[in-house]
């Protein structure tokens, strides 16, 4: 089954990849991410990004790794992107900022204005131990404490803190809504912890995830699972048509996805560089669609930003 021709929207979100060093390695990392990666973005282009967020009115910068607050310009990128008033997203492992050299970073998050959004499967200590390691829940559960102390996570509060699920397995995740209420509930009955939003991911079969169900047997059927659940009303939605991903070089992607694939579209602007050095619309640009693109539209759909139905 080929998957549908969908083009760009107008541009929202700028997510960018500050490299692909992180203090975890865990099994559905999609990036191949673990401490010992040297890959990180250089000065140029980390330079360049207020510009290109200012010059294409660009509503969101979303800022991945890795864990990239290990990017020596963190900081600095944050203090000049906070200039602009546009949101800013530090997709966050918690665990990070329990590493020493770190542990003053949740406070800076906050005193910047940081939506956080932070990456846990499951509320079962056995199960998020199992995908992300040893004593990464307790670990976890103790920064989301020290988040909350700080003001992250309150309803209708300015610090917006979003957890992400995505299945343990080869399965299709359930549905957000009833998914977050039972997140809620036994987080706070728990740990007295609280937060804005679950978002629900599905794995998408590419790097790591994808050589665990082919060591399982299960790739194809995997696969044969997304398609048979494509929804076509997801279409409109995908992340994709509102973002533009750029990896540590500065190469634009349609999505992280794509971007772990070396699938770029060869349509100019091709690196961030370009962008800045130009102010051409993006609009009705071909998305480089392929077949992993059925795990953003099976069921109720997939993004950075959770279901989409
Ligand atoms: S914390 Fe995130 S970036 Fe780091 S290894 Fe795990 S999934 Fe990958
Ligand atoms: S994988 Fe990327 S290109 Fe494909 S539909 Fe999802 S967001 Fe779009």
């Amino acid at each position: 089954m080929d998957f549908p021709s969908i083009d760009k929207g107008k541009l929202k979100t700028l997510q960018v990849n500050l490299g692909y060093k992180c203090n975890q390695s865990c099994h559905h990392c999609h990036v191949n991410a673990g401490p010992f990666r040297k890959e990180m973005m250089d000065e140029f282009n980390i330079s360049i990004i207020p510009k290109v967020i200012n010059d294409y009115h660009i509503e969101t910068l979303d800022i991945t790794g890795g864990a990239p607050e290990m990017h020596p310009l963190f900081k600095d990128l944050i203090e000049k992107v906070c200039k602009l008033e546009v949101e800013i997203i530090d997709r966050c492992n918690l665990t990070i900022l329990l590493e020493a050299g770190y542990e003053e970073l949740p406070e800076y998050l906050a005193k910047s204005k940081v939506k956080i959004i932070a990456s846990l499967p499951c509320y079962e200590e056995e199960n998020v131990n199992k995908q992300r390691g040893k004593d990464v829940f307790k670990r976890s559960i103790t920064v989301l404490k020290k988040l909350n102390k700080l003001g992250y996570g309150n309803k209708d509060g300015v610090l917006k803190l979003d957890l992400v699920y995505n299945p343990v397995g080869a399965s299709l995740p359930p549905p957000q809504g009833s998914l977050e209420k039972q997140y809620k509930s036994i987080l706070k009955e728990r740990y007295g912890i609280k937060f804005n939003n679950l978002l629900v991911l599905a794995n998408m079969p590419i790097n790591r995830f994808s050589k665990y169900l082919q060591k399982e047997g299960k790739l194809n059927s995997y696969q044969s699972m997304l398609e048979r659940n494509h929804n076509s009303n997801n279409l409109k939605s995908v992340m994709c048509r509102s973002t533009i991903s750029v990896d540590w070089q500065g190469n634009l992607f349609d999505c992280d996805f794509n971007q772990q694939l070396g699938k770029s579209n060869n349509i100019f602007p091709r690196t961030l560089k370009d962008l800045s050095e130009t102010n051409i619309s993006i609009e009705g640009n071909n998305i480089n669609v392929d077949s992993h693109c059925f795990g953003c539209t099976a069921g109720n759909g997939s993004s950075c930003g959770g279901s989409l139905t």
